[in-house]
């Protein structure tokens, strides 16, 4: 299941990248490609407009109007006029003289004639005065046009065509496309290699969180199974002997509470988790007097701790209000104290402490039972994690309330940590903020 996410997350990665490469590769090549001709037209339209007004250009039209005569699609030199355009030749342009109907005059720089002039840009001429576009001109050659006459739309007297080849805005054009093109995969390849890993890294966490959600269950439906094997087992035992009176099986009946008792918690714990996992057990703000919780949990733990033989001693000094949810406060106090008992040893103490102290609520619970070995402290907070378990189901623990507590405390922005020592005593300290 792991591989084909991973395929699937390098695949959405190359297609997302293919995309973005795609259209930022379109804008750059459109971009300069718009810029190259824009380059092109700017001098075809100058030198076109700075040779028709020119002086010289009026001038050798002055004297050779009368000689100019079409030529057929050659050049004849004594008959085409030599005009000095010296600035049109050094940017590698050329030029075409022509009548009204296109037929050329002059073609000074022997351009060949099998697709110039373009006489559909000569026909506009008769409606517009100038002219640009791209023209082929055979074996994938094009030339950007520009036209132009002197005189009126109605008798033009000459129509001038100067044109721009295009190879080296070809050639720079074909070379950042082959730029871009292998710049783009090469950039899709290593983003799919990269994303490979990337997606392996990616990956970590979640099968970790599988890993522990499949090792909860696992452990959930061990902990189901034992109280219901102990419930039927009891039950099987009274269908055995139907005749006897309720007093002569009250200790199987008294195994089937006590067990019943213990699905109950479990399966509340099981369900607090599960909320909280999903994000839908949210809490219900409101103002805490965590002082009187104090008071109220020691006061219901009182019982407990004198069957247990354990002096429970609260200290409230002053009040403490915050913000929080009662019921779920309430919940940590009775996680922590009924440890502090159940873990204890007889004639021992149990302590709850509540201080404040920078703008915080400093909660401690401290025993002076059996202690943890410092092994254990780094995996108190996981799920079933039980020091004893033995000692821990037969004090009706499920394993699952260091957990709840440590989910309380982080949904209300606090923090919980423990210490230890071994045949002394353990004491959990909670920092809540008070906001
Ligand atoms: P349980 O239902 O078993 O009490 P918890 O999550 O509350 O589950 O506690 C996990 C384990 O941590 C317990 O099984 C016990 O081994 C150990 N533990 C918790 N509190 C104490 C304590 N005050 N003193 C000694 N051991 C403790």
């Amino acid at each position: 299941m792991f591989n084909r996410i991973r395929w699937q997350l390098v695949g959405w990665n190359v297609l997302v990248l293919s995309v973005i490469l795609f259209l930022l590769g379109s804008g750059v090549y459109l971009l300069f490609r718009y810029s190259l001709y824009r380059g092109v037209d700017e001098t075809l339209v100058l030198r076109g407009e700075r040779l028709i007004r020119g002086e010289a250009f009026r001038e050798l039209l002055r004297l050779t109007g009368t000689t100019l005569r079409p030529v057929p699609n050659q050049i004849t030199p004594s008959v085409a006029p030599v005009i000095p355009l010296s600035p049109v030749e050094a940017e590698g342009l050329f030029y075409l003289l022509l009548d009204s109907q296109g037929r050329v005059l002059a073609n000074p720089q022997s351009v060949a004639l099998d697709y110039l002039p373009d006489l559909n840009a000569v026909a506009v001429m008769s409606v517009t005065r100038a002219d640009l576009r791209t023209v082929n001109v055979g074996s994938g050659n094009k030339v950007r046009l520009y036209t132009t006459r002197l005189g009126d739309a109605a008798r033009p007297i000459v129509i001038l065509q100067v044109g721009h080849p295009l190879a080296p805005q070809e050639t720079a054009l074909r070379g950042l496309l082959i730029l871009l093109v292998s710049g783009g995969l090469t950039g899709v390849f290593l983003s799919a290699v990269g994303g490979f890993f990337l997606a392996e890294r990616a990956l970590v966490p979640i099968r970790n969180a599988f890993r522990r959600q499949h090792e909860f269950v696992a452990d959930a439906s061990h902990e189901l199974r034992t109280p219901l094997t102990l419930i039927r087992a009891n039950t099987e035992m009274l269908t055995r002997h139907p005749e006897l009176p309720v007093a002569a099986n009250l200790d199987c009946l008294n195994d089937v509470l006590r067990e019943t008792d213990h699905l109950n918690r479990l399966v509340n714990d099981l369900l607090t988790l599960a909320r909280a996992d999903a994000g839908a057990d949210v809490l219900e703000w409101e103002q805490v007097a965590l002082d009187q919780l104090c008071q109220e949990a020691s006061r219901q733990f009182a019982p407990l701790a004198a069957a247990h033989n354990v002096t429970l001693e609260v200290n409230t000094p002053s009040p403490c209000v915050l913000r929080g949810d009662p019921g779920r406060l309430r919940q940590l106090l009775l996680i922590l104290l009924d440890n502090a008992i159940k873990y204890n040893r007889p004639g021992g103490q149990a302590t709850l402490s509540l201080r404040v102290e920078r703008g915080q609520a400093i909660l401690t619970v401290s025993d002076t039972g059996m202690g943890i070995a410092p092994e254990h402290l780094p995996h108190l907070f996981e799920r079933f994690y039980r020091v004893d378990k033995a000692r821990s189901r037969e004090m009706g623990g499920v394993g699952l309330g260091l957990s709840i507590a440590h989910w309380i405390v982080t949904a209300h922005r606090g923090r919980i940590q423990v210490s230890s020592v071994p045949d002394q005593g353990s004491i959990f300290t909670i920092f809540l903020p008070i906001q």
